[in-house]
């Protein structure tokens, strides 16, 4: 399974819900309070937002300063901000191995909030790490133990997790 930010979003929510996904186990969709539904296809500044496909990267740019270029993702909650924060994170690092600098911004409308993303050497490493134990995560046989954590109420696999 390839690594991407959704899945950087999933290892800052759950390391179990990351391997759950790497071996193609569906969460509950019909489950209103699934979380990637909710938070990562939001879209609320959609006359200022144009989505922009990367490789294996998808992400909004917000807006296009004089010589810098600036991504962003609409969130409905910051109650998530940490994982949002490596998604962002993750696409910055993808852009400039492009040779591409640019900024990230987290928007909250609705807590008429904004957060900036930079993406720095020790986020980089950050990343890296993040990277090596996923891959140890989807490469084990067995699946993280359940740990009830403040995501599982919102979480499709809490079925699954709690039956
Ligand atoms: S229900 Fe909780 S433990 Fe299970 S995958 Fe979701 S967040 Fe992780």
């Amino acid at each position: 399974m390839e690594i991407n930010g959704t899945l950087m979003w999933y290892y800052k929510i759950c390391k179990r819900e990351v391997w759950l996904m790497s071996r193609n186990i569906v969460p509950d969709q019909k489950d209103t309070n699934i979380d990637i539904g909710r938070f990562i296809h939001e879209t609320v500044y959609s006359r200022k937002k144009k989505e922009i496909e990367f490789g294996n990267v998808k992400f909004d740019v917000i807006l296009n300063a004089k010589d810098e270029l600036v991504i962003g993702e609409t969130k409905k909650t910051s109650k998530f901000q940490e994982a949002s924060q490596m998604q962002l994170l993750y696409y910055l690092r993808e852009l400039k191995k492009a040779g591409i600098n640019a900024k990230g911004v987290l928007l909250y409308p609705e807590e008429r909030k904004r957060v900036e993303v930079e993406l720095t050497e020790e986020n980089i490493l950050t990343l890296e790490k993040a990277e090596d134990e996923i891959i140890l995560i989807i490469d084990s046989e067995v699946s993280p133990p359940v740990t009830k954590n403040k995501y599982c109420r919102s979480c499709g696999y809490r079925e699954y997790c709690y039956a």
